[in-house]
């Protein structure tokens, strides 16, 4: 039977499951679904049995590392753990294997987790759908004629399927967001800074962040505190001491603002998803109040252009010399232009655009001007938190797309991450949960916090949240 997080949890500790256990069902329900849903990359099947029985003696021993030691989780294959394959979605780190953990990796091995495999996505991150994975796309587990959303696709359709009940996922503009949204799962973008970056295959410095998916919230909040904290390897990293995240005061006085200009042209079950979860806050007596959100009509402007801009910066080590397989060509100009021929179209494209704004005479009309944008972004923020404690916003305007209505129009894939950019510009705290309303396909709602704020939009996800098998959370 398929367990949420808590109730693994609940179950390891209660003595009813062993992680084995646990890790066998994960194993026959992948080797089942997934040769359909393709979510996962890689499963490392030995590796993970041995986390397993590790983990089950240390129970035997008392000697537990975390409360969810033995939970079987997942990885987005953008992130670096040891021995292991990590392929970012690209052929052009095809046959790449890990000679490290990515800090937030160890840090999920040192509380004891089970990591079961590699989650799908977009190439290096650069997507909404997973569909610009080199290694083919991941189907919508609730309808698998749909998108899963992306980039972190992958973990998104393995949790929801019920593979794992937990995995971690980046998330540079939306990444992990609108996935979850997509999925019916919950998705958390830390504070910019939160978790540290090290062994994350880079996409655009300034935005990217690790964050986790699980099926519910407990599960993220356990996961994201287990991963957080500062990292001497990420000079980005910050040592703010992560609040208690299993807060459970009740929400009443807790105030929200919705950004309702933003919000025109939402599709009718996304607007009534967003009401159901009003009306959710209000009865438990959340004041809910309007705010503007100035400039972030032009997130998504901003945000691609910075976003490319950074990654051709980044993606320019992939020369066949320093990192990638080398290809044959004539002459080192031929080498290059043969090796980062293996980048996808999607890449290509970003990395033609990134290095033309980052152009003499092209700097200062595209990225300072985005940068601009940026700060107005963030302050518009710092002035709404001036009358609310979280913001609340559908995670994307749209239910699950079709598989293919937007691969051949990029600038339509953009457009539709209009509601995750502003905080990721913003560097803000970011959580999408389930919209408490009964329709065929989940809808996302998003809470963003002040920076390092977590622990209060957890506060407000735990009151949003509901399941249809009713279990709620876990014990104290
Ligand atoms: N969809 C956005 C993009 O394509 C965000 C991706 C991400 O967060 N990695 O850039």
């Amino acid at each position: 039977m398929r367990l949420r997080f808590a109730q693994q949890v609940a179950a390891l500790e209660a003595g009813s499951t062993s992680s084995s256990a646990l890790l066998t069902r994960a194993l026959a329900a992948i080797a089942q679904d997934d040769p359909t849903l393709h979510s996962f990359l890689d499963v490392d099947s030995d590796g993970a049995r041995l986390m397993a029985a590790q983990s089950d003696r240390r129970r035997a021993a008392g000697a537990l590392l975390s409360r969810f030691d033995g939970v079987p989780v997942a990885l987005k294959d953008n992130l670096a753990q040891e021995g292991r394959p990590t392929t970012a979605g690209s052929r052009i780190l095809q046959g790449y294997r890990s000679p490290f953990d990515a800090t937030c990796v160890a840090r999920l091995r040192q509380a004891g987790a089970v990591i079961v495999g590699k989650t799908n996505l977009d190439e290096f991150g650069m997507g909404s759908s997973t569909e610009n994975s080199a290694f083919g796309p991941t189907l919508n587990p609730r309808d698998h004629g749909r998108t899963p959303g992306g980039s972190s696709g992958g973990s998104a359709a393995a949790v929801a399927a019920g593979f794992v009940a937990a995995a971690l996922g980046t998330d540079t503009g939306g990444s992990v967001r609108q996935p979850a949204a997509f999925c019916g799962v919950v998705g958390v973008k830390p504070t910019y800074g939160r978790v540290s970056r090290f062994g994350v295959v880079a996409f655009a410095s300034s935005l990217d962040q690790v964050g986790v998916l699980a099926d519910d919230v407990d599960g993220a909040a356990l996961l994201l505190t287990a991963i957080a904290g500062v990292d001497p390897r990420d000079g980005t990293s910050s040592a703010r001491a992560l609040p208690a995240l299993d807060d459970v005061a009740p929400v009443g006085g807790v105030r929200i603002g919705v950004p309702r200009r933003l919000l025109s042209g939402i599709d009718s079950a996304v607007a009534e998803g967003l009401a159901a979860g009003e009306e959710r806050l209000r009865d438990q007596g959340v004041v809910v109040v309007d705010v503007d959100l100035p400039c972030s009509e032009y997130a998504v402007a901003s945000y691609y252009v910075i976003a490319m801009a950074e990654a051709s910066s980044n993606l320019a080590r992939y020369d066949g010399v320093r990192f990638g397989p080398r290809q044959r060509g004539e002459g080192l100009e031929g080498l290059y232009e043969s090796t980062r021929a293996l980048f996808g179209s999607e890449v290509r494209r970003r990395l033609l655009l990134g290095s033309f704004v980052l152009s003499a005479g092209f700097y200062d009309a595209y990225v300072e001007q985005a940068q601009r944008v940026r700060t107005l972004i963030a302050r518009g923020f710092g002035a709404a938190f001036a009358s609310c404690d979280a913001i609340l916003l559908p995670t994307t305007p749209t239910l699950p797309f079709l598989l293919g209505a937007k691969s051949l129009d990029p600038l339509a894939m953009y457009l539709g991450d209009l509601f995750t950019l502003p905080a990721s510009l913003a560097g803000l705290p970011a959580l999408s949960v389930p919209a408490p309303c009964i329709s065929s396909l989940p809808v996302g709602l998003q809470l963003v916090g002040r920076a390092f704020d977590e622990a209060t939009l957890f506060r407000l996800a735990r009151a949003l949240w509901t399941t249809s098998d009713g279990v709620a959370r876990l014990e104290q």
